[in-house]
């Protein structure tokens, strides 16, 4: 149960209301700003910084999220980044407050961390009660999926840790990835999806077209 004078916000560099790219099925995507772990060969370093976000509360982002649910038929939340525990206070006050208004709505969760090594395990249950699934792992790069891997995840040292049965499926984990480029109202492009793709989509969007 959450306090009633909770009021926490994440700090939040980019959102997108639909997207097939970024865990199974249509989901709405968060990206945090701030990572302590930096791993060599991060693909969101422009995310490494906290202050590349704004700080947005939970109540609002899980309003937009049911927007999302209503206007796109989006089956979850993914919440990568930057590095999401790192601000795990309000993370997990957002997945209780989703959790407790839209009970079918389904949460994933990227961390760089592996959750053993957590060092507040006792707040890191908290989280984990409300969740359906976990990617952690830090990436390596030498480590990296190769093509026909497994989907969605950057190294094969990340493990997906199902809290529920709701993602565990392996074939949901499969499949070719892929790329979007979403034009906001402001003109600006944000991309999304497997870094590789992206470079791809980024680079025909460059090229003049005839
Ligand atoms: S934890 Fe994630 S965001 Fe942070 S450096 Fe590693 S891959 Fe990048």
């Amino acid at each position: 149960m959450l306090p009633r004078w909770s009021l926490m916000a994440l700090h939040v560099a980019n959102r997108v209301a639909c997207t097939k790219v970024e865990g199974p099925f249509e989901r709405y995507a968060l990206w945090v700003a701030g990572c302590a772990i930096r791993c060599p060969g991060c693909c969101n370093p422009d995310l490494f910084d906290k202050d590349r976000g704004v700080a947005t509360p939970t109540k609002a982002l899980v309003d937009e999220i049911l927007r999302a649910q209503r206007q796109h038929r989006v089956e979850g939340l993914t919440v990568v980044g930057g590095e999401p525990l790192d601000q795990l206070p309000a993370l997990t006050e957002l997945c209780q407050r989703l959790r407790r208004r839209a009970p079918t709505v389904g949460i994933l969760v990227f961390t760089g961390y592996e959750l053993e090594q957590f060092p507040d395990a006792v707040s890191l249950r908290s989280l984990l009660a409300v969740v359906d699934t976990v990617v952690d792992g830090p990436f390596r790069a030498q480590l990296k999926e190769p093509p026909g891997g497994r989907r969605y995840l950057g190294s094969t040292n990340q493990r997906l840790r199902h809290q529920t049965a709701r993602y565990a499926d392996p074939r949901l984990w499969r499949g070719p990835n892929g790329a979007e480029i979403h034009l906001r109202n402001d003109g600006s492009v944000h991309a999304c999806g497997h870094p590789d793709q992206v470079r791809v989509a980024l680079r025909a969007l460059r090229t003049p077209a005839g």
